[in-house]
């Protein structure tokens, strides 16, 4: 499958890509994810990234497509195809995207929008916990881990994210709303655009996006 998952900060993106990892045997790329890997390297990309994710913008379109079109050209477990999670978030982001996999024959075949209104979202963020290795995330109250800030597989400690407060979710929002949710109406111009009651339970919302994607 080659297809892009999109929605606000908290709308479940890295909790449902899994599911279609298992179940299609892609690669997932979140660039957030990757991101906060050059941080924890202490790259300079990472110190620079740091600032601007922490205030709640968008790192720049150039750096970010060439980070994705490093991963699809290179990660061997991509050739089967890939789910990406957080890119694009831009117009000029999704164009390149799009100019590069219509060159090596292999144009995307879905984009799906995992949809929840920003009320929800304030309370999903905030009680956000994260396996920094594997970016796997539960939640304090809707999906606590088995044991008290642990991963429930490696057992290794969960942390907050330093942009997963209220004042940064506001900004990151108001990015949400002005440059990403532009793409939607992009990607329905193609006819590969399937929306999603994302406020619904985790298990629902998966059933949904099979359905969407059959
Ligand atoms: P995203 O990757 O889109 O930012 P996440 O998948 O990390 O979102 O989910 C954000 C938070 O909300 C996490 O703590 C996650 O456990 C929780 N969550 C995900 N899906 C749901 C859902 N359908 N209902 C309630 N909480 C959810
Ligand atoms: P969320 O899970 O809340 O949707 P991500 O983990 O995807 O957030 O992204 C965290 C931050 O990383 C964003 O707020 C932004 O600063 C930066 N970022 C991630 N992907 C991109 C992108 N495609 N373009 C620009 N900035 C990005
Ligand atoms: P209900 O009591 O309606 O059967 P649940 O006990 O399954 O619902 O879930 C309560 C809340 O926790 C819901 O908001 C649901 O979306 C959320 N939730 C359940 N499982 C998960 C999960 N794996 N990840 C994130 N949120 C979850």
């Amino acid at each position: 499958i080659r297809m892009v998952l999109i929605g606000p900060p908290g709308a479940g993106k890295g909790t449902q890509a899994p599911n279609l990892v298992n179940k299609f045997g892609a690669c997932h790329l979140a660039t957030g994810d990757m991101l906060r890997s050059q941080i924890a390297k202490g790259t300079d990309l990472g110190k620079e990234a740091k600032k601007i994710m922490d205030q709640g913008g968008l790192v720049s379109d150039e750096i970010m497509v060439n980070m994705i079109k490093d991963e699809l050209l290179n990660n061997p477990a991509c050739k089967k195809g890939f789910i990406l999670d957080g890119f694009p978030r831009t117009i000029p982001q999704a164009e390149k995207l799009n100019a590069m996999l219509i060159e090596q024959n292999t144009p995307l075949q879905n984009a799906v929008e995992l949809k929840v209104d920003d009320d929800l979202l304030v309370a999903r963020i905030t009680g956000r916990l994260i396996h920094q290795a594997s970016g796997r995330s539960y939640h304090k109250l809707f999906n606590p881990p088995k044991e008290d800030m642990k991963d429930d597989v490696t057992g290794e400690p969960l942390i907050q994210r330093s942009d997963d407060n209220a004042e940064a979710l506001k900004k990151r929002l108001g990015a949400y709303h002005q440059q990403t949710e532009p793409i939607v109406e992009y990607y329905k111009k193609s006819d590969i655009w399937s929306g999603i009651d994302a406020s619904k339970k985790p298990t629902e919302v998966w059933e949904d996006i099979l359905i969407a994607l059959n």
